[in-house]
């Protein structure tokens, strides 16, 4: 029997209004710590749906983007100042729903408070250059504008912080926006678009649309009214995603997934890496597009590290993440349970060497928990160190030269985030120059983001634009090239 205590069934949100769906279906969110647990509900729209909510933005768009960017800003203010009025209601139904611990959830969205401020600032910064031009009776200047109607399909992750660091840089710009959230994060990101109510967009400006990735995702990336289409998942959606919008002339942006490399070289300070391998690797319990999965390490230091690594891991307490003493919640889904058992069992079959956890963790609520993986003798031909796992696996390799570290780092289709720890300043250089990543770090986890510095990866990983800070206007935005002639 399904407990319902504390859940809240949303309907979408169209031209300003909570509007009911046409269909009656819903799609129900559950908690990954106690999968009986009904977190709360959303619609599974239809088609229709769809179109209301895109007519609705294109109407919104063409009043929000004559609005000044001081206008907009105060806007996007005032939803900073809603959320983090609602932070703990927020994080907590964001633990509720996909289980990460509650420290991380209440970062997460604080993380998203700070972004609509960083976004809210810039409508008052400058949009445009002046360009002399060869004639000397002109004025000439290139001024940015906003594309229009702007779709916005996110995972089930990051349920708070994508959906904004997506929504506010279309928002300032001038765009209006239909988001399609991943279905297991939906009451989430519904929570956000209620602190959007509150902030006051104008009608049609901001648009919710719940249901199937197959129906409304894909409705959104055909829809020839939507401009361009901003999608954060995985690659198998996002080269589908690519290719639909191309096909019709749109604009894109992929996000997608990782596999991402922590090299430990024989000069590092040891703790300090072991530190980033656990908290890089298995924090969120490994479903961040940044996580480390494959540390490869010098062989002078191979073993030492291991020690310590298998001393620190011991340590992590696997639980539900609304309890405090839980340093890692469940896998998010029973699917991404299942995938990362599948895993585990991949990795032994391939012939590497499982020597620490991997174990289901029993509980009284039947939750998705997994402990703590590791991997020893890793080759890189292995699927566990070539496919994205997104869970708390980590892949160990042996190398005798940095040269060769940086050489299987690369040895992968994806370039998200790339760590090193090292002191030698050639190594560094070198890594920085060679590893194929959007993320390259020095002496730090291959999970962290800071919001005002260009985010996305290379190679798979990305469709080579970048998301956040200043990065943002360049999807976000085209421009005008006005020449004035007195
Ligand atoms: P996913 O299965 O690709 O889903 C992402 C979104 O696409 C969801 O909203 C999903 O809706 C929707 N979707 C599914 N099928 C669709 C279709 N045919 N057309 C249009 N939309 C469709 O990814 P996920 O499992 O939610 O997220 C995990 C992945 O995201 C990992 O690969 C991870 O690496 C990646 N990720 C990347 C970044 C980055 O910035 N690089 C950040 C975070 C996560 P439903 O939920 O309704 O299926
Ligand atoms: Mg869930």
């Amino acid at each position: 029997m399904a407990t319902t205590t504390n859940t809240k069934s949303f309907s979408n949100y169209i031209n300003g209004k909570w509007s009911p769906s046409e269909s009656s279906e819903v799609i129900q969110s559950t908690n990954p710590a106690k999968p009986d647990e009904v977190v709360g509900t959303v619609p599974s729209s239809t088609k229709g749906d769809l179109e209301e909510a895109v007519q609705a933005a294109k109407a919104g768009q063409q009043k929000w983007k004559k609005l000044s960017g001081a206008e907009r800003g105060n806007v996007l203010f005032k939803a900073a100042e809603v959320l983090e009025k609602n932070l703990e209601e927020v994080a907590e139904t964001m633990t509720r729903e996909m289980g990460k611990t509650l420290p991380e959830a209440k970062g997460e969205t604080a993380r998203g408070v700070a972004i609509l401020r960083y976004y809210a600032g810039e409508g008052m910064r400058s949009d445009g250059d002046v360009i002399p031009s060869t004639d000397p009776s002109a004025l000439m200047f290139s001024k940015r504008v906003p594309l229009g109607v702007v779709g916005v399909i996110t995972p089930w992750n990051f349920p708070v912080a994508i959906p904004i660091w997506k929504m506010a840089p279309a928002l300032i710009y001038g765009n209006s926006v239909v988001i399609k959230p991943a279905s297991e994060g939906a009451v989430t990101a519904a929570k956000v678009i209620e602190c959007f109510d509150k902030a006051g967009f104008p009608e049609g400006v901001v648009n919710l649309v719940t249901g199937k990735g197959s129906v409304i995702g894909q409705g959104l990336a055909e829809h020839k009214d939507v401009a361009a289409l901003t999608f954060t998942g995985s690659n198998a959606t996002g080269t589908h995603i690519g290719q639909t919008v191309a096909a019709r002339g749109g604009k894109y942006q992929l996000e997608m997934g990782g596999k991402n490399p922590l090299i430990v070289a024989e000069d590092c300070d040891i703790d300090l890496a072991v530190d980033a391998a656990i908290s890089g690797g298995l924090k969120s319990t490994g479903q961040k597009c940044t996580c480390s999965s494959r540390v490869i390490i010098q062989e002078g230091i191979y073993d030492k590290f291991k020690q310590k690594l298998l001393e620190k891991v011991g340590e992590i307490t696997v639980g539900d993440g609304l309890e405090e003493h839980t340093w890692m919640g469940p896998c998010a889904t029973k699917e991404q349970y299942d995938s990362v058992q599948k895993y585990i069992e991949i990795g032994q079959q391939e012939g590497a060497e499982l020597i620490y956890g991997g174990k289901t963790v029993s509980s009284e609520n039947n939750g998705y928990y997994v402990e703590p993986a590791i991997f020893d003798q890793v080759e890189s031909t292995m699927k566990i160190a070539q496919e994205e796992i997104f869970g708390p696996v980590l892949a160990l390799m042996k190398v005798k030269t940095v040269e060769e570290a940086i050489n299987l780092a690369n040895d992968v289709d994806y370039g998200l985030s790339a760590s090193i720890f090292a002191k030698n300043i050639d190594h560094i250089l070198d890594f920085i120059e060679d590893v194929d990543a959007g993320l390259v770090r020095i002496n730090s986890e291959t999970a962290g983001v800071e919001l005002q510095a260009p985010f996305g990866g290379m190679k798979a990983s990305s469709s080579y634009s970048r998301e956040q800070g200043q990065a943002a206007k360049e999807f976000f935005t085209t421009f005008k090239t006005v020449f004035i002639k007195r």
